[in-house]
């Protein structure tokens, strides 16, 4: 083939004994996501992933692109394989790059030689390509310090490889080898933010969400799971667990004071989220709470929430300004979805005036008349399992 992708593993070469376990993942991670592209080959050797078509019929451009939503890789080049020899480096130079080189003021070449039985340094193989290329690109100027397009060359075991400037991988850890864990998903800007982040750090995502109807709509439903699918781009296939919370939401409007509204409504949330959970193998919840965002989020309002699971409860975006969440929901493009304006549940019966300082003695208290054990059994009773991925795309 005259094309293949060298993606450089991230933190992975960091991981001492258990490095050969996590490369097995995310080959197999990669190998997984190439699979809607055609045929593929997918090795790993010297701490970089080889991806290379191997057929005609193989979409190419639509596999790059998905390279880079995958985690556990720092940097990702497309190259043009050639023989180990001057000639060949040089033709390929020409043939891959050299209209960029046509378009750049300047050039620098950048050699590294894994292969130490080539007879020619890192160095002299840069200096032999940059002065053919000078030769062959009159216009574009030798830079090494500050040039305008830099073409790399590595020599490695089996050919050799030339390319551009590499594109930035999506970083973390490959999918999977972080443990599974159950995300709370509503149809906000945080929540699906977190979800992207714990993936990220190589979670296996898995789904709830808890939906009132009629006091909320199909569309909000219909929007959280446009929300579970496009986190799918980076965490792969996930199970999104939906349940009707419309009896839970009821009694705590009939039975409870209104200050402690949405209190109660959390912890519910959690010990029911929790009970999924376990029974699907997570081992931590995660949710989009962020300090101090709303009533709901104070330290003394987290504690009372969280008081009612054993679960570790993760919440990677507890210290982030608004800003820098909004920043990431662009960037992995939840964000036009979250904003469509469909209410969430927490939206429903909200209290005028929610206590901030909670104390576990408190909701106690204010639960007392709710058979707890009944409400969230019978919630567990309705959970509806969706399987969601990327390609479900109901707008292609
Ligand atoms: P988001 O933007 O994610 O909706 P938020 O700032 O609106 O967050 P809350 O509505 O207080 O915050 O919810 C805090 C967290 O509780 C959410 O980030 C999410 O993890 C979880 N959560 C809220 N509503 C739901 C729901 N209907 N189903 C599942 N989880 C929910
Ligand atoms: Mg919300």
């Amino acid at each position: 083939m005259n094309e293949i992708f060298l993606l450089k593993l991230g933190e992975v070469v960091l991981k001492g004994t258990n490095k050969r376990q996590f490369e097995n993942r995310l080959r197999q991670n990669i190998r997984r996501r190439m699979k809607a592209y055609g045929n593929f080959d997918v090795y790993i050797m010297q701490s970089t992933v080889y991806v290379e078509p191997m057929d005609e019929e193989a979409d190419v451009d639509s596999a790059w692109e998905a390279c880079k939503s995958i985690f556990g890789l720092v940097s990702l080049c497309r190259c043009r394989p050639c023989e180990k020899d001057l000639d060949s480096i040089f033709n390929a130079v020409e043939e891959y790059l050299g209209e960029d080189l046509d378009c750049a003021a300047s050039f620098k070449v950048e050699s590294k030689r894994s292969d130490k039985s080539f007879p020619l340094n890192s160095i002299q193989i840069s200096q032999e390509i940059g002065g053919r290329i000078a030769e062959a690109h009159p216009d574009c100027l030798v830079d090494v310090h500050h040039p305008a397009y830099t073409v790399y060359v590595e020599v490695r075991d089996f050919a050799a490889y030339v390319h551009g400037p590499a594109e930035p991988g999506a970083g973390g850890l490959p999918t999977g080898v972080g443990g599974r864990a159950m995300c709370l998903l509503s149809g906000g800007i945080d929540s699906p933010v977190a979800a992207y982040m714990m993936a990220k750090r190589g979670v296996e995502i898995e789904c709830v969400h808890f939906f009132s109807y009629p006091y909320t709509s199909q569309l909000a439903k219909d929007k959280v799971m446009e929300l579970a699918r496009l986190v799918t781009k980076y965490s792969g296939r996930m199970t999104v667990n939906i349940v009707n919370f419309t009896p839970i939401q009821e009694a705590i409007r009939d039975h409870c004071a209104e200050e402690f509204f949405t209190l109660i409504m959390r912890r519910f949330m959690m010990e029911i989220s929790q009970e999924i959970a376990r029974h699907d193998g997570c081992g931590a919840l995660i949710t989009g709470e962020n300090l101090g965002q709303v009533a709901s989020q104070t330290m003394e309002a987290m504690a009372v929430t969280g008081a009612v699971v054993q679960m570790p409860i993760f919440m990677p975006l507890v210290g982030m300004d608004k800003e820098e969440i909004v920043t990431i929901a662009r960037k992995i493009g939840t964000m036009d979805t979250s904003i469509l304006p469909y209410e969430d549940c927490c939206t429903v019966f909200t209290p005028k005036h929610p206590k901030t300082k909670p104390t576990i003695g408190q909701l106690l208290n204010a639960e007392q008349k709710l058979d707890r054990k009944a409400l969230i059994a019978q919630a567990l009773e309705t959970v509806e399992k969706v399987s969601v991925k990327f390609d479900d795309d109901p707008f292609c």
